[in-house]
């Protein structure tokens, strides 16, 4: 059973990270405790199950923690959306601002093809400006975005609204603001 307060309570809030007055959401007690991830993997599968998306994608880096194991159980083919430099062949890139600044993804260019339909997966929505970058990826291949997931959503940065105001549907297992 889905327990929101031991989700939250394996989120350990870090002050001053990665930069002052930044008050960075750190899940990887989450990954420590088999329960937890068992928790929100159920979650994801439950969620999906009968969706009919054709891949799922993962973004860069912590979303490949959770990308692999819902292709897996889905039997869904996974795309990787990349941080700069990281992938080899013919690429499309996006630039974007996080909130610590300017960043680059990638992905090849023949990953998806118009009609593809895909599920995009991180860890955290914070003003939504990876995931944005990934559904602008996603379109440019002449695809679409069944929805985005992540485990926590930080509402107060924008991120969640600023992809329901463009049609993408999101969902997030907890939010803290
Ligand atoms: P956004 O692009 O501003 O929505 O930031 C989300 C991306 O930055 C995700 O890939 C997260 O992994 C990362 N990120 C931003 N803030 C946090 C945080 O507080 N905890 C963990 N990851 C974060």
């Amino acid at each position: 059973i889905f327990d929101e307060f031991t989700i939250k309570s394996l989120i350990r809030p870090v002050a001053d990270f990665p930069k002052p007055g930044v008050v960075f959401r750190d899940i990887t007690p989450l990954f420590q405790s088999p329960r937890a991830l068992r928790m929100m993997i159920d979650s994801f599968i439950q969620r999906y199950v009968e969706s009919d998306f054709t891949h799922i994608g993962a973004l860069d880096a912590r979303g490949f923690l959770l990308g692999p194991i819902l292709a897996y159980e889905l039997n869904k083919p996974l795309i990787l959306f990349r941080k700069k430099g990281k992938l080899p062949s013919d690429l499309l890139e996006e630039t974007y601002q996080t909130e610590y600044g300017d960043a680059v993804i990638e992905v090849q260019a023949d990953s998806l093809c118009e009609g593809d339909s895909i599920l995009l997966v991180d860890d955290l929505i914070a003003t939504g400006g990876t995931l944005l970058a990934a559904v602008n990826l996603v379109k440019r291949m002449g695809a679409s975005v069944y929805e985005t997931a992540a485990i926590v959503d930080l509402p107060e940065l924008g991120g969640s609204h600023r992809l329901q105001d463009i049609g993408i549907p999101t969902f997030t297992l907890t939010a803290f603001s």
